[in-house]
């Protein structure tokens, strides 16, 4: 219902501890904010790998009941939100099959960009896909694959993908655990008394209370069994391409990622973004919750108070029902209540992490100022969204960014806001560590890092005036790759 990105996916993977599933699924419920279509655990017991997988949240999904069906002192979890492939059972994951090397599953949070390729290849040689989801080109890869052992399989098979994959394998008696060389998704690695755990976030690590012990590297893969650890390193190197929006939005704010803790980044986008797009108000308001942290830099570093004078309501679920009579921004409404005691007669600073095709920042600001508000500036904690992603997020058409297509005083009259201010490029790259070096910011500058398939890229050609269905096509300028 909001107007937000959304994340592809988190994984989370144990070895070495005999409530591996019950632990899974505790790490799940830290990662829901990753995915919440679908979600599965897959477990090993020595013997054979076990799996379970619905559609739903992970509190909608395992029982104790489903979580008995899980033996085993191995496991690995997923939560998904499709990016590359419907939303439906056969794409949920963990992915697990039989094959010639053994039974193997798969998690995957990122975007295979050559998956297309791979399977078109792979169908034209007889091989047959149970899914639309990229994550399956890697079990054919492995299938396939004539090397001596399952673990050359495994590099073999991931060795020939490009893009962003933070990977969890499991086999009957090892998790792997694979990075993509450009790090784009984080994967951090921790310890739990002698097991060992892998998972998108360490937040996930929090809820289990295992601690910290540092990222798995960008190209590196980890494999866990009986005999302990080993780290090989098979990609060649490439430049480091960290996803910003993780700070931006994506991440929790408890987490730390890349090696830096979420919401110190995001407060400092805040911070930065007051010294870039000050203005004289009275009060400064998240919208919630992704606002939040930007908000308390933006406040801090302007001496305004924080208040907060938007609700949400965390208990709406994905659909609900709406009245026959319309009510007037219904869906926003439900999950947001203004507070008129705080908004009347007041001149508000509106601060959120983005806005993607800006038609819920619109209501909200119509909702401040039928609240009393006597302004409204909205201010964003990162640059103009100009770019879709494609690394594993969600992101609209080109021609559905508001900010592809119009200039900063459209958007502003769009919102009816008073004045509108985005965060430059430089004042976010400079909020995470080396000035960005070693960041992805695609989304904002339409420069990528790792070329895809031109049938992708024709997507981006094509653009549409936002709200005007029966506009012409317009031709766009080809997405430029840096790599
Ligand atoms: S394009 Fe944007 S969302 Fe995608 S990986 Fe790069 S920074 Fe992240």
């Amino acid at each position: 219902m909001f107007d937000k990105l959304h994340e592809a996916c988190g994984v989370f993977g144990i070895f070495g501890h005999r409530e591996a599933a019950k632990l899974t699924y505790l790490g799940l419920y830290s990662l829901q904010h990753r995915g919440q279509e679908s979600a599965g655990i897959a477990s090993a017991d020595g013997e054979r790998v076990y799996v379970t997988r619905q559609m739903g949240h992970v509190a909608d999904i395992f029982d104790e009941p489903t979580l008995a069906e899980l033996p085993g002192q191995i496991a690995i979890g997923h939560t998904r939100y499709s990016t590359a492939g419907e939303s439906k059972l056969s794409n949920a994951q963990p992915i697990l099959i039989d094959c010639v090397h053994g039974q193997i599953g798969v998690c995957h949070n990122g975007n295979i960009v050559n998956a297309n390729e791979i399977r078109e290849r792979l169908v034209r040689a007889g091989s047959i896909f149970q899914s639309s989801s990229d994550t399956e080109v890697v079990l054919h890869l492995y299938a396939r694959s004539q090397a001596g052992s399952p673990e050359d399989a495994i590099v073999e098979s991931i060795t020939q993908l490009t893009g962003a994959f933070s990977l969890a394998l499991i086999r009957k008696d090892q998790l792997i655990a694979v990075r993509d060389p450009h790090g784009f998704r984080p994967l951090a690695l921790g310890r739990l008394g002698d097991a060992w755990v892998v998972c998108s976030e360490t937040c996930a690590l929090d809820l289990i209370g295992a601690t910290y012990v540092r990222d798995v590297e960008p190209g590196e893969v980890l494999i866990i069994d009986a005999s302990g650890l080993r780290s090989i390193k098979p990609f060649p190197p490439q430049p480091l391409a960290h996803c910003v929006f993780e700070h931006v939005y994506f991440a929790r704010p408890d987490s730390e990622v890349f090696g830096e803790s979420v919401n110190e980044v995001r407060t400092e986008l805040g911070r930065r973004l007051a010294r870039e797009t000050g203005v004289p108000a009275d009060v400064v308001v998240p919208i919630p919750d992704s606002g939040v942290c930007a908000a308390t830099g933006f406040a801090e570093e302007a001496g305004l108070p924080l208040r907060f004078g938007l609700i949400r309501n965390h208990y709406v679920g994905r659909t609900f029902i709406e009245p026959a009579q319309s009510i007037r921004h219904f869906g926003v409404k439900v999950k947001l209540n203004p507070v008129r005691s705080i908004l009347s007669g007041q001149r508000v600073v509106l601060v959120d992490d983005s806005i993607v095709r800006g038609t819920t920042s619109r209501k909200i600001v119509k909702m401040v100022r039928a609240a009393g508000a006597r302004e409204v500036h909205v201010r964003i904690s990162c640059p103009p969204t100009v770019s879709p992603c494609f690394y594993g997020v969600d992101t609209p058409r080109r021609s559905e960014l508001i900010a592809a297509t119009h200039t900063l005083d459209e958007i502003r009259r769009y919102l009816g806001a008073d004045s509108l201010g985005y965060l430059s490029l430089e004042g976010l790259l400079h909020s995470v560590r080396g000035q960005g070096k070693s960041y992805c910011s695609s989304c904002y500058t339409g420069k990528y890092p790792v070329a895809f398939p031109q049938d992708q890229a024709a997507y981006l050609q094509l653009t549409l005036k936002p709200n005007d269905d029966n506009a012409e096509p317009q031709p766009q300028e080809q997405p430029e790759t840096v790599a």
